[in-house]
């Protein structure tokens, strides 16, 4: 099928790897330009070097932090009117939360909840004026099932889950949709090193913990972020105009709910 968005420009965030980077490549490979975000250079540069090699696409590239305003700023000057925008980002650490202080909080919600927020303020006007915009964001399958220690991202990425569902309703009349997807256990280098603190904590070799955490997974197999990327580029067709404010779990069945 044809997602009809050859030629469309996308600014994908935390593009360099892992979930970010799947989403690039799948939106490249449907014709969209791109434009990379991440902080470090090196990685960014491979990342877009590999997605210009498998689609012959223009792919941008921008190092920096997204969560200070000089960064986004900088996102936006690279990509000044992107009709496509993924919004990600690194994801806050576990914990307690009689361990985290009002300024731990204000990290994780500057990153997990206020920059998707600045980011779609400074775009979305300009695809309504287009009469073509699509807003992904990706959260969390902890959205749908809390995982106790990571409090944080619980907290930070539903926060932006209720701002969406609001926003989304205002904006399909134009063709501007905002959907949220929300990954289970995908094999990324963030998620292999938590898997890899959890055997150094327990002292079980990493291929078993590895293997306890497939165990949870009806599909046997972690997610791949390519299989991420297409959901993604689907989401961000010109076929998926009467879909806004939705919540895509993407877990391989690891969700237990009917709903
Ligand atoms: P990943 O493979 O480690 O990639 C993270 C990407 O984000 C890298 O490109 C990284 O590049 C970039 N990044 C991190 N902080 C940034 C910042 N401040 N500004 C700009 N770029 C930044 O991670 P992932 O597994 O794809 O995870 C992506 C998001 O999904 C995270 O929020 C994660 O918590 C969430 N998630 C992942 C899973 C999973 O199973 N993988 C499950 C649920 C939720 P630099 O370090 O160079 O900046």
């Amino acid at each position: 099928m044809d997602l009809g968005i050859a030629g469309k420009s996308a600014l994908v965030c935390a593009a360099s790897k892992g979930l970010g980077k799947g989403c690039a490549l799948a939106l490249a490979k449907e014709g969209a330009n791109v434009t990379l975000v991440a902080r470090t250079p090196a990685t960014l540069e491979q990342a877009a070097e590999e997605i210009r090699k498998a689609t012959g696409v223009r792919v941008n590239i921008v190092a920096v932090d997204l969560t200070t305003p000089q960064g986004r700023a900088a996102a936006l000057a690279a990509c000044p009117n992107p009709d496509i925008l993924v919004n990600n980002n690194g994801g806050p650490p576990a914990g307690d939360f009689r361990e985290w202080d009002r300024e731990v909080w204000i990290k994780a919600l500057d990153a997990n909840m206020l920059t998707p927020i600045e980011l779609i303020k400074a775009t979305v006007d300009g695809m309504i004026a287009r009469k073509f915009g699509r807003i992904v964001n990706i959260t969390s399958a902890a959205v749908k099932a809390p995982i106790p220690i990571l409090g944080l991202s619980n907290g930070a990425r539903t926060g932006l889950t209720g701002f969406i569902a609001g926003l989304a309703r205002q904006t399909i009349m134009h063709n501007v949709t905002i959907n949220n997807i929300l990954p289970g256990l995908f094999q990324t280098e963030t998620m292999m090193g938590r898997i890899d603190a959890m055997a150094r904590q327990s002292g079980k070799p990493v291929e078993q913990v590895a293997q306890d955490r497939i165990k949870t997974i009806p599909a046997g197999r972690f997610g791949d972020p390519q299989e991420f990327g297409q959901l993604c580029a689907y989401i961000c067709s010109a076929q998926a105009s009467f879909i806004t404010g939705q919540n895509f779990l993407i877990d391989g069945g690891a969700y237990p709910g009917t709903l």
